[in-house]
């Protein structure tokens, strides 16, 4: 017999108390912070708290309690997503069979180093516990490289699943697995269904999404199971999934034009089964990386992927013999069968071989799977002797050179597209090659909680309303405050005077019909990019005639404010002239910190400028920390600029990034780099960039240039330049022996100054 008594302790605090006949056990709906701490202390087996809707502020959760498999306890929302935890909060959770579900975190960060942690101190740890249907949205620490991680696992037989984990911008992997001590090895966790939402680009080393171990333990075995997630579009850095542990499984999960890849980074034997990476052409979308020994790589799906190097589509890595626990132990007996690789560009066999990491793979073997590339490449590249693995009953679609020779088959076949969303060959005879046909893929709607939208990260340009202004006061101004982000704030013919900087918390488009529409503007900056802001400029004359008699003005700047959100930056079809009333007068001055997702500069005209062009080199102590990802200049003219057409800088030698990337065609410059202020004495640096083409553009009266090599192994083209005056290159590898690995072609009066050549 059940019967419920209901006690009110105060009016904010209402306890039910429920009995049967055996097991006494409490529901506890909770009001404050206060009622809270009353009751956490003393939760037992069965009892049930319940957070009342609404939004708690710098709530810092402790919930513990020795629950059993049949009695757990439970912590949930009165209504799921209807309990928002802000500011300052956290949750620890330490105990037995502990349930958690419902809860929202948003509108703050963790004062911690975690924000959900599966323990409350060294000693106390949670195990056979439960996190489910949670969101942790934007809860990023607004000093961007203050790292913290999200969902840290320790104990043992603990499940996180059905969550929400999406725009994570500080520094620090999004969710992790620990094995520090034994209770937390050999643990049988399982991380599933849950979506892993855009992590955005970090600019720097630590934006993996999902870590299981760390090198430190990482022969110790795991057991985890990764299976059923969703990763869209996590873009953090080059490893998206870093395994550091032995026994896991990773299967079924899909990877959405994710930058990076599913990295088996160290840890032996693991399993990586029914995977689907969609990379629908996207830059630098991967698969999968096999490093270390017995792992085994089945059925995955691998289509549309465009990385190379350490980010390809498929990669075996090279060793290190008798590898420090901490750098590349040698692949040994890996199964890699029945993957199927559709328009994959690269496929790297022992990979990173060199002085140190010397060690070809061995007894391995390649078998069954199954590739067709509409470019007819077969995309592998071999950079060691790769004898130590067998290749087997691979098939090629027909008219596909095989580059490894013996082990690949020829065959025609047609591929269509299976109500599972996977290509297949139409072919029933070739059903043994490739993955198998009855693969579940899960949908992104079939994983984090049902109740959470899945917001897109980013407002592009020009998607929202059309806003026509005329020449009046502050008419700039006052719109920006109004404007909602995605408006293009059009202006009608004529001259618009500027009395107060524009800065932006969103994002907006400036358009005019060119030639028709002029600013001019009277502070030292006339645009300032705030947080979550973003500026496109599109058809303007810009003219600083009117601005400050000052040194050191600049046209568009970032806040000099810690920023958290990557902003974007375009001028087009715009003509920006006489930044000349003293000296210094920049274009484009980044912050300290600030990262671009990309800055592009089209159609326009700069003239009589006496600062420089783009300032991007920000970083300066060298911790691989940059300022733009990707930058653009495409058929512009710059005609008497005094200072640098670009400065481009990023240090350190860590190889967790893909940029920067800059990318300059089509452009004339005249007299460009040569005022004496210019103390670089170099019309552009590009430093430490992994990608960099420079081609057809012409250069008269500039001096020379600058590409220094760090790290990697940068891509760096410069073609069919002219050079009106003979003009140097200077171009170094800087931590690698040897000359430049630059491809410089078809260059008038240009001279190539290499210090190892
Ligand atoms: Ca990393």
């Amino acid at each position: 017999m059940r019967f419920k008594i209901i006690i009110t302790l105060s009016v904010s605090f209402l306890l039910f108390l429920l009995f049967s006949t055996e097991i006494q056990a409490t529901d506890y709906f909770v009001k404050s912070k206060a009622d809270y701490k009353k009751i956490y202390k003393k939760l037992s087996a069965g009892d049930n708290v319940v957070l009342a809707n609404g939004t708690w502020q710098d709530f810092e959760i402790v919930f513990m309690g020795e629950g059993t498999q049949d009695k757990p306890i439970t912590l949930s929302a009165e209504t799921k997503g209807k309990v928002f935890l802000t500011g300052s909060s956290n949750l620890r959770l330490a105990g037995e069979y502990l349930v958690v579900s419902g809860l929202v975190f948003k509108d703050g960060y963790s004062p911690t180093a975690e924000v959900i942690s599966f323990r409350r101190n060294k000693s106390h740890l949670a195990n056979h516990s439960r996190v489910t249907e949670v969101v942790i949205d934007n809860y990023s620490n607004p000093d961007k490289f203050d790292q913290d991680k999200w969902v840290v696992m320790y104990g043992k037989h603990n499940r996180f699943d059905h969550s929400y984990l999406a725009g994570k911008r500080n520094a620090g992997v999004t969710m992790a697995v620990r094995l520090n001590t034994e209770d937390s090895q050999e643990n049988y966790h399982r991380i599933d269904h849950n979506y892993f939402g855009p992590r955005p680009i970090l600019g720097s080393n630590g934006g993996e999404t999902l870590r299981i171990g760390t090198s430190h333990y990482s022969l110790s075995n795991s057991f985890t199971t990764i299976e059923n997630n969703y990763f869209d579009r996590c873009d953090g850095e080059v490893e998206i999934i870093s395994n550091k542990s032995g026994q896991n499984k990773i299967i079924n999960n899909v990877f959405y034009e994710s930058r990076g890849t599913l990295t088996l980074r160290h840890g032996n034997g693991n399993l990586v089964e029914g995977n689907v990476f969609f990379g629908n052409g996207k830059d630098h979308t991967g698969g999968i990386r096999v490093i270390n020994a017995d792992q085994t790589i089945r059925h995955n799906y691998m289509e549309g992927l465009t990385g190379y190097r350490f980010g390809s589509g498929f990669t075996v890595m090279n060793g290190v013999p008798n590898s420090p626990i901490n750098r590349y132990h040698q692949v040994k007996n890996a199964n890699i069968s029945n993957n199927s690789l559709f328009n994959v560009d690269h496929i790297q066999l022992a990979a990173g071989s060199d002085a140190e990491r010397s060690a070809a793979p061995i007894d391995s073997l390649f078998s069954a799977n199954l590739i067709s590339h509409d470019k007819q490449i077969d995309g592998f590249t071999t950079f060691d002797d790769v004898r130590g693995i067998t290749f087997k009953d691979n098939v090629l679609a027909d008219g596909t050179k095989s580059s490894i020779g013996a082990g690949f088959i020829n065959k025609s076949f047609e591929l269509e597209r299976a109500d599972n969303g996977l290509l297949y060959p139409k072919d029933g005879k070739l059903a043994e090659y490739g993955i198998k046909r009855d693969i579940k893929v899960i949908q992104k709607s079939q994983t984090g909680p049902d109740w959470y939208p899945k917001a897109e990260p980013t407002v592009a340009f020009d998607s929202g309303a059309e806003i026509r202004v005329t020449p009046q006061e502050d008419i700039l101004f006052n719109t920006i405050k109004t404007a909602k982000s995605g408006d293009v704030i059009y202006l009608e013919p004529g001259e618009y005077t500027v009395r107060k900087t524009l800065s932006l918390d969103k994002v907006l488009t400036f358009k005019g019909q060119s030639g028709l529409v002029k600013l001019t503007f009277l502070r030292k900056t006339l645009f300032n990019i705030e947080d979550k802001g973003s500026l496109r400029i599109d058809g303007l004359i810009i003219d600083a005639k009117d601005a400050p008699d000052s040194a050191g003005n600049v046209l568009i700047a970032n806040t000099r404010l810690p920023t958290i959100y990557n902003y974007r930056l375009e001028i087009l079809n715009t003509s920006v002239q006489n930044l000349n009333v003293n000296h210094s007068f920049h274009v484009f001055d980044s912050g300290y910190r600030a990262f671009a997702d990309h800055i592009v500069i089209k159609n326009s005209v700069f003239n009589n400028i006496t600062g420089d062009i783009l300032r991007l080199n920000k970083e300066l102590d060298d911790l691989g920390i940059y300022n733009a990802e990707y930058v653009t200049l495409r058929n512009n003219k710059f005609i008497d600029v005094q200072g640098t057409l670009i400065n481009l800088y990023r240090g350190g030698t860590d190889e967790s990034t893909f940029g920067p990337h800059f990318v300059m065609l089509n452009n004339e410059l005249n007299n460009v780099g040569n005022g004496k202020r210019n103390k670089s004495k170099v019309v552009a640096t590009i430093h430490g960039a992994q990608v960099t083409n420079i081609e057809n553009n012409s250069f008269e009266q500039t001096p020379d240039l600058i590409i220094n090599h760090t790290v990697g192994e940068p891509q760096t083209k410069v073609l069919a330049n002219h050079f009106a005056e003979a003009t140097k290159l200077h171009i170094v590898e800087m931590n690698v022996d040897g000359p430049h690995t630059a491809k410089i072609q078809g260059n008038n009066n240009l001279t190539v100054v290499d210090p190892k050549q």
